[in-house]
């Protein structure tokens, strides 16, 4: 089956009972037995949930994987993959991360006795200056959260395989209809469904994909002991987002391209990060792990002016001012105060997190209007 009908029926089968199309919400916390141990596959809503479970079966056929696992949030489901470490164990990061992961690490797990190393990981060989025999997990974002870094998946999966390190890829942005980081060797694949897979701001999720029986086992493990589960609802809302998640990333790059040059041609902005650049550093990575570019761009105006971003963030009327991406609906951030205010302000400069950067989220309303609101806000 190919990807964008996989969307559609990977992993999917109609409801037994009745035949309904789409899987019903099994809004129940518990399951009736008819002799102690005697229940149809379900006990409990934390274990197990048939409508969360019609979900898990789906990720893990768009992502190439064997296994899926849902949790409450993306930061709960990186919260279970740390949670398979014990203290002293060390973990190979890249630097340019979404705040919230860097907050969990350095804030949650340090206190555990986790090690935690911030690489900036464009030249994926200066991973290896920070291997050692603790080395338990090597955490890769690609494309970066806001810098729009890229970063070789296949070379670093092949140091993780030399070094016997897991690999973990955040694939929130490039979503598996751009990248699919099993195939180049990840073990782990890990999103906020929040973002892309979801696509409709309605939901909050995070999932897990993995290939392998006995770290699926683990995770579960971890997933049902720890108790981060998502409901039935969100489990629905999420299976019926992927439904369409071809066609809407397909016009999100289409979009996300068409601003990223009206962006780079425009005289009061500096620096446009967008990885169909080919002047963008691994472009040409950019270019063979992924299939087009996506719909996130950042930009500074010129001089690094603070108040000028500020006044372009107010005066956008269809980009919304709002933390979060991936949603249908175009939304503009400032990472320096919102999704990266948790990073000290040196590590989020020496990053290129700087006060007039702005974060888009280019949407899939009229390529046309949203050009037309970028001039007007930006003057
Ligand atoms: C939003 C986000 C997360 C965290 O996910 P939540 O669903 O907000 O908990 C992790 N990584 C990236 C890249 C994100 O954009």
């Amino acid at each position: 089956m190919k990807f964008n009908t996989k969307t559609i029926h990977g992993g999917q089968e109609h409801d037994k009972a009745y035949g309904a199309v789409m899987p019903p919400i099994y809004q129940t916390s518990t399951y009736a037995q008819s002799t102690p141990g005697g229940h149809k596959g379900y006990e409990y809503s934390r274990s197990q949930n048939p409508t969360r479970h019609a979900l898990e079966k789906a990720l893990a056929s768009i992502e190439n994987g064997n296994y899926g696992l849902a949790f409450g949030s993306g930061l709960a489901a990186i919260d279970a993959v740390i949670k398979l470490l014990n203290p002293g164990d060390e973990v190979i990061s890249t630097n340019d991360l979404y705040g919230g992961s860097y907050r969990l690490f350095t804030k949650i797990f340090e206190r555990f006795g986790i090690v935690f190393h911030f690489v900036g990981m464009e030249n994926a060989n200066r991973i290896e200056n920070y291997v050692n025999s603790n080395t338990k997990l090597i955490w890769v974002e690609t494309p970066t959260n806001p810098m729009m870094n890229i970063i070789d998946i296949k070379s670093v999966a092949g140091i993780a395989k030399k070094y016997d390190v897991l690999l973990a890829v955040d694939n929130t942005f490039a979503t598996p209809y751009l990248q699919q980081p099993l195939d180049l060797g990840a073990d782990i694949v890990m999103h906020s469904a929040t973002k892309y897979l979801g696509g409709h701001s309605d939901v909050v999720m995070g999932t897990l994909i993995v290939k392998d029986k006995e770290l699926a086992d683990r995770l579960y493990f971890v997933q049902n002991a720890s108790g981060a589960v998502c409901g039935p609802q969100d489990s629905f809302l999420v299976l019926r987002g992927i439904k369409t998640l071809h066609i809407r990333m397909q016009r999100h790059c289409e979009n996300g391209r068409a601003v990223a040059e009206y962006l780079k041609a425009h005289p009061k902005i500096e620096n446009v990060c967008w990885p169909g650049f080919e002047s963008h550093p691994n472009h040409e990575i950019a270019k063979t792990q992924m299939k087009d570019f996506g719909g996130m761009v950042s930009f500074t105006t010129k001089g690094n002016n603070y108040k000028e971003a500020i006044k372009i963030v107010e005066n956008l009327k269809i980009f919304t001012l709002a933390e979060s991406l991936g949603g249908v609906e175009s939304l503009a951030g400032h990472p320096a105060s919102m999704t990266h205010a948790s990073i000290p302000k040196e590590k989020r400069e020496q990053t290129g997190i700087v006060d007039s950067l702005i974060r888009l989220s280019v949407g899939i309303e009229d390529m046309e209007d949203l050009i037309a609101d970028l001039e007007q806000a930006i003057g």
